[in-house]
């Protein structure tokens, strides 16, 4: 486990400057592009979700999507998409979080999850844990249990934690 985690780690990307100035972007491409880091990352999640009971892999918009998607499928579970707004379309329960500069909202359809099932939530990376905060708040709102939140990448320098404070996290490259 060890040597697969330094293998991926060492395959992430980082891209100066994208989206912005001053953000070191972690670009997990490479990983998606070879079939076996894609499988030991993936192998990472399924690992971590044997003997949590989990009925649901909640994916997060989109990065979380790839990930959570074959989670779901290697564990034979049913895949959430929690989406940006407006891109779902049946009806929606809404969380709004913040970001550096203003606010964004997430969505998840409201008959996604039945009340008391147990919930993995994916995505790529954890940074300031907005995103995840925002998503954990959805599936409470739908009466999920949320078992544990799971990301490949985190960004142990923006405390994103602590946004998740109350909430099991895992992740699995630390940077
Ligand atoms: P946050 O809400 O701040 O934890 O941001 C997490 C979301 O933004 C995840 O869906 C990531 O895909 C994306 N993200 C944030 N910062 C980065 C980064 N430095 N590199 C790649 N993706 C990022």
């Amino acid at each position: 486990m060890t040597d697969s985690l330094s293998v991926l780690s060492a395959a992430v990307r980082d891209v100066k400057d994208f989206p912005a100035p001053g953000i070191l972007f972690k670009d997990i491409t490479p990983i998606l592009a070879s079939g076996r880091l894609f499988r030991l990352a993936v192998d990472c999640f399924v690992e971590a979700n044997a003997g949590l009971q989990i009925d649901k892999i909640v994916g997060i918009d989109a990065r979380g999507f790839l990930f959570g998607a074959a989670v779901a499928y290697e564990l034979g579970v049913g895949f959430v998409p929690v989406r940006k707004a407006g891109k779902l379309p049946f009806q929606t329960q809404s969380a709004a979080y913040t970001l550096e500069y203003g606010q964004s909202v997430v969505e998840m359809h409201v008959d996604a999850i039945v009340p008391g099932e147990r919930v993995a939530l994916i995505d790529d990376l954890l940074a300031t844990g907005g995103t995840a905060a925002a998503a954990a708040c959805l599936i409470a709102k739908m009466g999920g249990v949320l078992a544990e939140a799971q990301f490949l990448i985190e960004l142990e320098f923006l405390a994103g934690r602590n946004a998740l404070q109350h909430l099991p996290v895992r992740s699995f490259l630390k940077f």
